[in-house]
């Protein structure tokens, strides 16, 4: 004999009571009692309209006929026999009609007593029962309120196993093929009075049946596959777990995974009936197996995740508690005869804090108990005041092979530490087969992503970027990034997913990941205002975890986010160069939060875009070389401006080819100013170990001053004057076989930039179009400097060292 339990969902609407009905007609070798719920959302309705009553206000009435109208529905949707139809349909208009005078009652007398309110919530699983008892073919209906017996502890009912299981036993002497019984409602013990079981009963209900009659199996049909790794409404990538012992899935539902009603797994356990999780609208689905085997070693050590949101912490603290025998015995003995149940203790063995987490409800009388309990320490000092910490969320990781295994524990907090998650107290029994945790409720989302993505996704990593500035080298990054997303999931198990867009206009979140192939038309059409504020309010209430915040742009108003970006642990990449050639304590600050963080800020296309230069710098430094002397050229712009003025070009007309040709600064000026080359020097020097500012390196302009100051449209027009002089220059210069080169160096200390002639015999004399070389004179590399050159500049490979940088932090090299 096996116990069927069919959940709210899985008899909600006619097509769904239709499968109930091919499920249980299709168990024809063996006799089955089926239990079930209300019509699913009919319990949420009754308690609503009965409330409504109870306030006086008549719109009880409109919910009670939509729960009429709901029945007689359904009851026309699953029985087609006329003669069958009426029958029905007449018996459940006078139970509908029952429920109708009570609410009335309520509504008159303003008064709902626990009683009265227990009497209507029974009526949702007497309906459902009632029809479909006369769906399923030869099946007989039995009322629970006979066999399922309570008493009262704690204001609370409580099934009283004795009596139940004798009348279980009893009523099921002979059973039938099929057995129709209400789940959830039950009377009590003292006065026959209707009870209930608590919400979400039906699966205990079902449990005690099966444990009573000693049966072969439960099964709990529900509206998921089976027991999942987490909540599948709040993460999206959790899935089934084959099998888990009777403690696992005891930890697991008895700290919020709703699959299944808590108390259920006690009695399955004690009488050893395995227990099958089932989906009624994917029955071919293989569920999951709840027994008492512990037999796959192969099982991974973290079955599921499970969570509560309302949590209150209450502390009991005092410097008076320590190595004082008693004081945790009179915590628990007050809460316990308050009837509070704890379901978090946290203590250190210094033995002067005792935190213990109770549900929100339960959080201001569990304050008051204690306050009284404690008054004496507290006037006297000894225990400080009792306060509870509310807007908390309770977190549990289990699995039974946890046991024994070292790293568990690391590898949890690590994860949550680099996410920037703060853990208020925790507990882990010596049973090793769940840690506890307590986290800020705002935080819960991104705690129930990380740990699934470290402990079940191991597979693959996940990297969530939000990318601002979608210019020539934002716009570029996208496009390598969406050709290269299916190599690097396949081949690196590293999935990059965008969940931001922005630029400086218009701005596009989406957790679950944009398509790179659509952004544009997504932007177009859902994109919302952007600005620097909003941008970092969107980001960081999105707290997503691992994410990477891009930034493309070349604002200083972007740069200035970068410090809360990083201090709520979010990497930054950055082909802007404004902040890492700021002020050297603002350098300074952003690098040291992001190593407390244990998060990234890069910015290796801040010099020469995609060669590897910082990366070298940082590598020679940290083996304990020492660099003496850095002479570069690090202007693509200048470069090619120097590389292309001819007696046909010339010199206004090299920066407007430059500016065509993308290779500079959005402003020229930028990078006629020599400003571009300082910031980028500035930057060499300070990885280098050289604390020093923009104002500290000597200038040698080509361009004066006067041409830099006003609008850009005065720029253009007056740039022209240049022209005649630096043809005459250029034809000396051309005389004297030299070539001009915009250098910037470091030696001694003293960082400086300026128009240098060199000869044919100078490594810099053949440095082709927009290039950039850099030679770094070093104590290792001292008679002959290392030499790297290359592009300087360009869109696709500045966003290809941004790329890289992403990468780096992804760590799967
Ligand atoms: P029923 O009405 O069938 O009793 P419930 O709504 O009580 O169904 O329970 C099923 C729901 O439990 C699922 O729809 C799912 O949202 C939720 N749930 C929470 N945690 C888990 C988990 N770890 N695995 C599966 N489902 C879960
Ligand atoms: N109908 C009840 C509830 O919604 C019992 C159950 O569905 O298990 O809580
Ligand atoms: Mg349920």
């Amino acid at each position: 004999m096996k116990v069927l339990k069919f959940g709210g969902t899985s008899v909600g609407s006619a097509d769904s009571i239709l499968s109930v009905k091919k499920i249980v007609e299709a168990e024809n070798y063996q006799p089955v009692i089926v239990v079930v719920s209300a019509l699913g959302g009919i319990t949420d309705k009754l308690i609503y309209a009965s409330k409504l009553a109870a306030q006086g206000d008549i719109s009880y009435e409109k919910e009670h006929l939509e729960i009429v109208t709901r029945h007689i529905n359904v009851i026309s949707g699953v029985i087609s026999e006329k003669q069958l139809k009426d029958e029905v349909t007449c018996h459940a208009l006078s139970l509908l009609d029952e429920l109708g005078n009570i609410f009335k009652g309520v509504y008159l007398i303003k008064d709902l007593s626990p009683k009265t309110s227990d009497t209507i919530v029974s009526y949702g699983e007497r309906l459902s029962s009632y029809i479909i008892s006369k769906v399923i073919d030869e099946a007989v209906l039995f009322d629970a309120r006979q066999f399922i017996k309570t008493s009262k502890q704690f204001n609370k009912h409580v099934v009283n196993m004795d009596e139940t299981f004798a009348l279980i036993q009893k009523t099921f002497t002979r059973l039938p093929k099929v057995a129709v019984v209400p789940g959830f409602i039950s009377s009590s013990q003292e006065d026959g009075e209707v009870t209930n079981i608590g919400r979400g009963g039906s699966d205990y209900t079902a449990a005690l049946i099966a444990s009573a009659l000693q049966a072969d199996g439960l099964e709990i049909w529900t509206d998921v596959d089976g027991f999942m790794t987490a909540d599948p409404k709040v993460i999206s990538t959790a899935y089934t777990i084959d099998h888990l012992t009777f403690v696992e899935a005891m930890e697991l539902c008895n700290f919020g995974a709703k699959v299944i009603y808590p108390p259920t797994i006690y009695p399955a356990f004690h009488s050893n009936i395995p227990i099958l999780i089932k989906n009624t609208f994917n029955p071919g689905a293989k569920g999951t197996f709840i027994n008492k085997d512990k037999e796959n070693r192969n099982e991974k050590s973290i079955k599921g995740i499970s969570s509560i949101n309302d949590t209150t912490l209450i502390t009991i603290q005092g410097l008076g508690m320590c190595g004082v025998i008693g004081v945790n015995y009179r915590i628990f003995k007050t809460l316990a005869k308050a009837g509070i149940s704890v379901f978090l203790v946290s203590q250190a063995s210094s033995e002067n804090t005792t935190s213990i987490g109770v549900s929100d409800a339960d959080a201001e009388l569990a304050t008051k108990v204690l306050r009284e309990e404690f008054a004496a320490e507290m006037t006297h000092g000894e225990i400080n005041d009792i306060k509870p910490e509310g807007n908390l969320a309770t977190v549990a990781i289990v699995g039974e092979n946890m046991k024994h295994t070292p790293g568990i524990a690391g590898k949890l907090f690590g994860t949550l530490g680099r996410n920037g998650i703060n853990v208020i107290a925790c507990a882990q029994g010596a049973s090793e087969t769940n840690i506890s945790f307590v986290v800020a409720r705002d935080h819960l989302r991104k705690t129930l992503n990380v740990i699934h993505d470290s402990f079940f996704l191991s597979e693959y990593q996940v990297l969530n970027l939000f990318l601002c500035g979608i210019g020539t080298v934002g716009g570029s990054l996208l496009e390598q990034i969406c050709m290269q997303q299916p190599k690097l999931m396949a081949k690196n198990g590293l999935k990059l997913n965008v969940v931001g867009i922005a630029d400086d206009k218009i701005a596009l979140f989406d957790r679950n990941g944009i398509d790179l192939k659509t952004y544009k038309e997504r932007l177009k059409k859902e994109g919302i205002m952007s600005s620097p504020e909003i941008l970092q309010k969107e980001v960081l209430e999105m707290n997503i975890f691992n994410s990477v915040f891009i930034d493309c742009t070349a604002s200083g108003q972007i740069a200035s986010l970068y410090k809360a970006l990083i201090s709520h642990n979010i990497s930054v990449v950055a082909a802007n160069k404004i902040a890492a050639s700021s002020a050297y304590s603002n350098y300074v600050e952003l690098k040291e939060i992001a190593r407390r963080k244990g998060v990234k800020y890069l910015f290796e296309t801040n010099v020469m875009a995609g060669l590897p230069i910082i990366n070298t710098i940082n590598d020679l430094i940290n083996s304990g070389d020492v660099i003496t002397k850095i002479e570069a050229v690090l202007s693509g712009t200048l470069n090619y401006i120097f590389n292309t003025i001819s007696a046909e070009i010339p010199f206004s007309k090299t920066i407007h080819m430059a500016m065509e040709a993308r290779y500079s600064e959005p402003d020229p000026r930028i990078d006629l100013s020599g400003k571009d080359v300082i910031r980028k020097l500035v930057i060499l020097a300070r990885e280098s170990g050289l604390r020093i500012e923009q104002d500290d390196v000597i200038k040698k302009l080509f361009v004066p001053e006067k041409y830099f100051e006003g609008s850009l449209d005065n720029f253009w027009s007056n740039i022209q004057e240049m022209d005649a002089e630096f043809e005459e220059k250029r034809k000396v210069l051309e005389k004297d076989q030299k070539r001009w080169r915009f250098v910037a160096k470091m030696e001694n200390g003293t960082c400086s930039v300026g128009l240098t002639e060199v000869d044919s015999a100078h490594p810099f004399y053949d440095l082709e179009g927009s290039n950039n070389i850099i030679l770094i004179t070093t104590e290792r590399y001292k008679d002959y400097p290392m030499i790297i050159k290359g592009y300087g500049a360009g869109a696709s490979v500045t966003a290809a060292g941004v790329f890289a940088d992403i990468i780096s932090i992804a760590n799967i090299r």
